[in-house]
């Protein structure tokens, strides 16, 4: 294992270049709009075309499973199609046994025993190499997430920048905190006293299909940053970036076993790793379904920790003292990025009575010039569902929308030319359902707009906060006092106030910390922010007593 020489005079510059901090000060990727800010849109455009060319002749190649820094073909295997088109095989990927559950548990608990030892200085050099050929790769990688995931480029480039974007913040977090080592005060003259947070032990993490570079790299770097180890095993939908992230962790140095990588389904694999007693803390992100089971689990064993961060139904208010243009644009950003498939999906719209009809009017006609469909064309703002459930869940729902509300807009599924061949569904927005309906309460994951009239805006306030779930929200008005009152109620873990570029999506790293409250989330502790890292590491006070001799040098 290589074991880095470290000159202090230097370290400063070498935070600055690989993390990009200076005076702690950190950067986000966001490569688009930097791009894009210095009138270089084309050189994005050349590049992703460039990447889709790239990976597609390796598209159905057989993955192995990566245990203890080795490559390990286990026997059955699981096929990965594209949900843009399920002609594309995109890979074999094995389904992981109970077997293989137990050795890469085993390896991660034999390497905590080094890892946990090693200087974080010494971690986070390994992370600067691998962020180096993350940035080297994001166009290859972006690829491969349009075609696993159907996420349009931009998308699919955002994902892998809020990758680069944790593995950076974490780092400086390390950096900024000094590997959380804090001298305290001496409750005696003789005693010198120290807080030293110390990884935990081995840590399963368990990611949703949706965000496969951001939350599983996310998830993965706060575990590693701190000396704990992992068991990774991605969702069965996105496996690819996971495996390409741990082939570019091990190859920036991270010593075998330290990250393992495994695929199957989340009943045999998922469930293994839950029910080991070797592993000291799940993160997971997914739905409230499995995070409960989670939890639940976890909770039979004693000392077992769980992050789970967890779904969402996410309210818009719609005041009367509302730009109606920023309202439409924000709205249709958090309602349809993604087909609706992001935990903070705007899904309930209150809409106040004086301007309902005029801020319908807009979103409908917008909505309506929304383009479906590949979405490897730049012009392409809604991709895919990610896989059949999610196809007939959406027809599900837009037949209770139409019995039950007012179909406003959209509501079928695309099957025009090679639209068929994929999960292509429109953009829908209803209105005139039941407070009760499962539209409003539920979380659907499929882009589903659901508006509410209200008259008083306590009542709107009231009915955003009577859900289970409270991860984000948004507001548009530009009444100070209703402002003030919407942030001081609202209860939800990440608020927006008249944002165009989402009314309750796209948190940036650093910026926005993310996390969920009631159902929605299990800690309070958002990633991205500055609580997250301290979820992996336990408290040790250190307390030595010096010999007189040195107590006397102490004072001179
Ligand atoms: P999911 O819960 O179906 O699956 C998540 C992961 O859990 C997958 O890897 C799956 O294989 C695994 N799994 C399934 N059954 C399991 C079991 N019995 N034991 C252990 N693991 C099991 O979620 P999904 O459909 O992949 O993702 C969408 C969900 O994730 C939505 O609910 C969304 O809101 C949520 N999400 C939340 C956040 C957040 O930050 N709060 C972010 C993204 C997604």
């Amino acid at each position: 294992m290589a074991i880095f020489s470290f000159k202090q005079a230097r370290l400063q510059d070498f935070y600055a270049s690989v993390f990009r901090i200076s005076s702690m000060r950190f950067e986000n990727e966001d490569t688009f709009r930097k791009l894009s800010r210095s009138n270089k849109e084309s050189i994005f455009y050349k590049k992703y075309s460039d990447a889709i060319e790239d990976i597609k002749p390796q598209f159905g190649r057989k993955y192995p499973l990566l245990i203890d820094g080795k490559d390990v073909m286990p026997g059955n295997s699981f096929k990965h199609t594209s949900p843009l088109d399920t002609r594309i095989i995109l890979g074999y990927f094995p389904s992981g046994s109970l077997k293989d559950v137990k050795y890469a548990i085993t390896s991660a608990s034999k390497m905590f025993e080094i890892w946990r030892k090693i200087d974080y200085q010494e971690r986070l050099k390994i992370f600067a190499s691998a962020v180096k050929s993350i940035v080297a790769k994001k166009f290859e990688l972006s690829a491969w997430i349009t075609f696993e995931s159907g996420k349009n480029r931009f998308e699919a480039m955002s994902d892998v920048d809020e990758a680069i974007d944790f593995m950076r913040y974490y780092s400086s977090e390390m950096v900024s905190n000094k590997g959380f080592v804090a001298d305290t005060k001496s409750a005696r003259p003789s005693e010198r006293s120290k807080s030293v947070m110390k990884p935990y032990g081995v840590w399963g993490i368990i990611s949703p299909f949706n965000f496969p570079a951001a939350l599983t790299i996310g998830m993965c770097a706060g575990a590693l940053v701190t000396g704990n180890t992992v068991v990774l095993k991605p969702a069965s939908d996105t496996p690819i970036v996971g495996y390409l992230f741990t082939k570019i962790m091990m190859k920036a140095g991270l010593p075998g076993g330290v990250l393992n990588f495994i695929t199957g389904s989340g009943n045999i694999v998922g469930n293994a790793i839950v029910q080991s007693r070797m592993i000291a803390g799940i993160a997971f992100t997914g739905s409230k379904v499995v995070g409960d089971m989670i939890s639940d689990e976890s909770n039979k064993l004693k000392s077992r920790l769980v992050i789970a961060e967890l779904g969402g139904k996410n309210p818009v208010v719609v005041t009367a003292n509302a730009n109606l243009d920023n309202a439409v644009e924000g709205i249709i950003q958090g309602a349809f990025g993604y087909s609706g498939q992001k935990c903070s999906a705007t899904s309930r719209a209150y809409v106040h009575k004086d301007v309902k009809q005029d801020f319908t009017k807009r979103l409908i006609l917008r909505t309506n010039k929304l383009l479906v469909g590949n979405p490897v064309n730049s012009k392409t703002f809604m991709g895919p569902l990610i896989n059949s459930t999610a196809y007939s869940n959406y027809q599900k729902y837009s037949r209770i929308a139409s019995r039950y509300g007012k179909v406003l807009a959209g509501g079928k599924i695309k099957r025009d030319g090679d639209l068929k061949n994929g999960f292509f569904v429109e953009p829908m927005i209803v209105e005139g359902l039941p407070h009760d309906n499962l539209l409003l309460k539920e979380e659907l994951f499929v882009p589903i707009l659901c508006i509410v009239e209200y008259d008083k805006f306590d009542e709107a306030l009231e009915q955003c906060n009577k859900s289970e779930y409270g991860l984000t929200a948004g507001i548009y008005t530009d009444n100070k006092q209703e402002i003030e009152t919407f942030l001081q109620d609202i209860q939800a873990g990440v608020v927006y106030v008249n944002r165009t570029s989402g009314a309750t999506t796209g948190a940036m790293v650093g910026c926005q910390s993310f996390g969920g409250w009631k159902a929605s989330g299990t800690t309070g502790k958002g990633t991205g922010g500055s609580y997250y890292l301290s979820q992996f590491l336990q408290e040790q006070s250190q307390t030595i007593v010096v010999k007189r001799s040195e107590q006397r040098k102490k004072k001179h």
